[in-house]
């Protein structure tokens, strides 16, 4: 299941440590190492999908319950709710997309005003 030498499937195993926000069969939601917003943290699917260009239709479930997650979590962990809060979902794809770690991952910000940031 795991991707050789994959910093995240590491994450996954426990073989890196990590601070958790969530975790079920299929997510694990941890902080960001680095992070662009007072709240960052990443969701990846515990099945080791490189890119969102590796997903299939197999994935749809998976991908939509990390979908429906990330609103809970994001507050959960200190975003403003409603339209006057509020948080950012970003998706970098391949090395143009700004891809650093090859294990599909959303990153969630929040906890200021966001523009149109880059990671
Ligand atoms: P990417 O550019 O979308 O691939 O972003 C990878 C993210 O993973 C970056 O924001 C890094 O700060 C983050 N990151 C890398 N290694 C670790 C780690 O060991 N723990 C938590 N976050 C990490």
């Amino acid at each position: 299941m795991g991707g050789d030498n994959c910093i995240f499937c590491k994450i996954i195993e426990g073989k890196i440590p990590s601070r958790k926000v969530y975790e079920d069969e299929e997510m694990l939601a941890f902080h960001d190492i680095n992070p662009a917003a007072p709240i960052h943290f990443l969701v990846i699917p515990k099945k080791h999908l490189p890119m969102l260009c590796d997903a299939s239709s197999e994935d749809t479930q998976l991908l939509g319950k990390i979908m429906l997650k990330i609103p809970e979590l994001a507050i959960q962990e200190g975003a403003n709710p409603g339209q006057t809060g509020g948080f950012k979902i970003l998706m970098n794809n391949g090395a143009e997309g700004g891809q650093e770690v090859y294990h599909m991952h959303l990153h969630v910000l929040a906890g200021k005003r966001l523009g149109n940031q880059q990671l």
